[in-house]
């Protein structure tokens, strides 16, 4: 496990909002919020703990989190960058 992923689960652990007090003992991986090191396929990058779009320096609410929404912003914001593989974003990210 990477730096980055620790630090995103830890992130999502202390998140306070709504079921954070019933989820605790029920805490899975596949329900944390908070970004996830995949999202690089897309073009964004962790700024403490939000998805921050590297393209135009953007950054996603919580609440738009979600994979389908990031690759929608891509999609639509950066259609010229969408081809781009997960390697090239990592490359620009380094
Ligand atoms: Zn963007």
């Amino acid at each position: 496990m990477t730096l980055k992923a620790v630090h995103a689960e830890i992130t999502a652990i202390t998140d306070s909002d709504d079921d954070a007090t019933t989820s605790s003992s029920t805490f899975s991986k596949t329900k944390k919020r908070g970004y996830d090191e995949s999202y690089i396929s897309f073009g964004f990058v962790d700024s403490n703990g939000s998805s921050l779009c590297m393209l135009c320096n953007k950054q996603l609410p919580n609440s738009s989190m979600a994979p389908a929404k990031l690759r929608r912003h891509l999609e639509t914001v950066h259609p010229e960058s969408k081809d781009k593989n997960k390697e090239s974003f990592v490359r620009k990210k380094e």
